[in-house]
């Protein structure tokens, strides 16, 4: 989508900046100052829509800073053994969170992707497989996201709204195909597993020690050491007077305007 575009406003913008200079100069002195006034516009213009979609091409990686909120993501469920005891700390705590599900695990264990969903929780795009999306080609990338995509939708009639590329290997191809898919590519700004934790109270501080306001906080949905510290960091968050969203409520969808209709007109 955004190659496109970027192409769009190359075409145009340059192509327009060519002919009003060309018509400068074969229009004589008299109306120089204009055409040249419009040349510098159209590429200014062209700049600030290359870098408007240069910024559209990361992942996100944060929230609102304004917010004293943090959104807990757990990768790689559902996991037979060990969701359900996440799903049952969760609710103890009365806590939502975010579930970045692959495909194929979704396809084993079907009842705890609905049991996910009917808990409120917020479920997202994982891929199908969890390949290193950036060795994939543009078509093979579009199948594993398509695929983890309509499992999700199948068992919950909702289609995800978030992409997380396996192992956070991104590179601006992976967030347009995900983006091509209307899913927005997240990241996290909090990872526990950068040294890899040995014990629940080690990356409970790990974590702890990062979190700032709006943080996503990257866990894995598939492991007794972060079942264990997860009560450890609920507890000093919420004394902390942190909040616990799911990314959908960090990151809510656009509001499509409703049409203006005057008064006594037939609504199209
Ligand atoms: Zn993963």
């Amino acid at each position: 989508m955004q190659k496109s575009r970027k192409r769009f406003y190359t075409t145009h913008c340059l192509a327009a900046t060519v002919k009003i200079t060309l018509n400068n100069f074969t229009q004589g002195p008299k109306i120089k100052a204009k055409p040249l006034v419009a040349a510098f516009f159209f590429f200014c213009l062209y700049a600030l829509a290359g870098s408007a979609i240069a910024q559209e091409t990361k992942p996100l990686t944060q929230g609102s800073d304004s917010i004293r909120a943090v959104a807990l993501t757990f990768d790689d469920g559902p996991h037979k053994w060990h969701t359900p005891d996440l799903l049952e700390t969760l609710r103890e705590w009365n806590i939502k969170a975010s579930f970045f599900v692959v495909g194929r695990c979704v396809a084993e264990n079907p009842l705890l992707l609905q049991k996910i969903h009917k808990e409120g929780h917020c479920i997202a795009n994982h891929s199908w497989s969890h390949p290193d999306m950036t060795s994939l080609s543009r078509e093979e990338q579009a199948e594993e996201i398509k695929f983890c995509n309509q499992v999700v939708e199948a068992l919950t009639g909702q289609r995800p709204r978030f992409f997380r590329p396996p192992g956070g290997r991104w590179n601006p191809d992976v967030v347009e195909t995900a983006a091509d898919q209307d899913l927005l590519a997240v990241l996290w700004t909090v990872n526990g597993y950068d040294v890899p934790p040995k014990e629940p109270g080690q990356l409970a501080e790990l974590i702890l020690r990062r979190v700032t306001l709006g943080a996503i906080v990257l866990l894995h949905d598939g492991g007794a050491v972060t079942l264990e510290a997860l009560p450890i960091i609920i507890e000093r968050l919420l004394s902390e007077g942190y909040i616990f969203v799911t990314l959908d409520q960090m990151f809510p969808p656009r509001i499509t305007p409703v049409p203006f209709v005057r008064a006594g007109a037939s609504v199209p």
